[in-house]
């Protein structure tokens, strides 16, 4: 019998919790600037909580599993063993929130449990996570996400994407922070819900996408950070597409969901150098959530994401997304403007 319900249910639990503190480390983002006399390190501070209280509450309702996350314990175990304590001490406070008995030990030994290595093996899937996507976001109290994926023989079967900053509503500017924020999950075949970042009971939205109107321009969503895609190639490429609207950049993974709901109609991640190989956890829930609510999901090759080599996705280059009308398009206007 398939356990992906008592999966799903374990990862939306702990993709709840993890918004819950990245939130307080956000509400405290001077502070914490203030205390450690470093501009980053309310993003460490949140990266360590997110995986920690995440690999906890998977560990709770599931054994012997294997997660691949971007963290590790080895530069909290350094703070501790030179004696800052400040970094530590904020994971602690901040991971207590949704786990008040955790000590210290209990929180390294949680984020150690991401450690794990991927296996292309079809008989064991593995969870990976990026506990904060979009950490530049983070620090400027924008769009940021928490991304947790099940994979299975290369591709994602179940993706839960947090959002904790993303209003449902479509009209609310990104860089403005919604107090409620956004989840979305899936589970392969199975379409798409949303539901509050901030309410567990909620009734989760069934969210499936339909095609811009006729004559309706079309909107691209891609990275803030210039040095993530290259908004010149986007540009070049899209206006071959059709009529634009101003395009929506926001940081973290939470652009799979905003063209998966119909905010945006394309999503293009366009590679600036050609070594650059796409981490896993960057894109597996993220896919999921765009292909459930019915979007195309490949590299600009058109080949689809390949989660069976690794860390990396070595296989293909670049991301494309788009409802499938437009998909076709795009990748025929990317081959004419001689990319991919
Ligand atoms: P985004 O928020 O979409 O701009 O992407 C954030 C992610 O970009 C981070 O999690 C990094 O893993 C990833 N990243 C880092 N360097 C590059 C690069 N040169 N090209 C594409 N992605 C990158
Ligand atoms: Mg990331």
């Amino acid at each position: 019998m398939s356990d992906l319900p008592r999966k799903l249910e374990a990862a939306r639990s702990a993709v709840f919790h993890a918004c819950v503190v990245c939130r307080e480390v956000q509400r405290e983002l001077a502070t914490l600037r203030t205390i450690t006399k470093d501009d980053k390190s309310p993003v460490t501070v949140a990266d360590f909580a997110s995986q920690a209280v995440i690999a906890r509450t998977l560990g709770e309702s599931l054994s012997g599993f294997t997660l691949v996350a971007e963290e590790n314990a080895a530069e909290l175990r350094k703070h501790l063993a030179d004696g800052r304590r400040e970094v530590p001490e904020a994971v602690l406070r901040a991971v207590k929130h949704v786990w008040p008995s955790a000590t210290m030990d209990d929180v390294i030994s949680a984020i150690d449990l991401g450690a794990g290595e991927p296996s292309p093996d079809s008989t064991h899937g593995f969870w990976t996570l990026d506990p904060i996507d979009g950490t530049k976001g983070f620090l400027r109290g924008e769009q940021y996400a928490v991304s947790l994926a099940w994979i299975e023989n290369g591709s994602p079967v179940i993706g839960v994407l947090g959002c904790p900053n993303l209003s449902k509503d479509f009209s609310r500017p990104l860089d403005d922070p919604d107090r409620h924020g956004t989840i979305y999950y899936a589970v392969a075949a199975e379409g798409l819900c949303e539901v509050p970042a901030d309410d567990a009971d909620a009734e989760p939205l069934v969210i499936k996408r339909t095609e811009p109107a006729d004559g309706e321009p079309v909107r691209l969503c891609e990275s803030v950070e210039s040095g993530h895609t290259s908004h010149d190639d986007s540009e070049l490429i899209m206006e071959r597409v059709g009529e634009l609207a101003e395009p929506l950049r926001l940081d973290g993974q939470g652009k799979y969901a905003v063209v998966g709901r119909g905010q945006a109609d394309v999503y293009l991640r366009l590679p600036r150098k050609s070594g650059y190989v796409e981490r896993i956890w960057d894109h597996a829930a993220g896919a999921l959530v765009a292909i459930e609510a019915g979007c195309g999901v490949t590299d600009v090759n058109g080949r689809e994401l390949d989660f069976s080599k690794g860390r990396g996705l070595e296989a293909n280059r670049g991301i494309v997304v788009a409802t499938p009308a437009l998909h076709g398009r795009v990748l025929a206007a990317m081959r004419a403007v001689g990319g991919g």
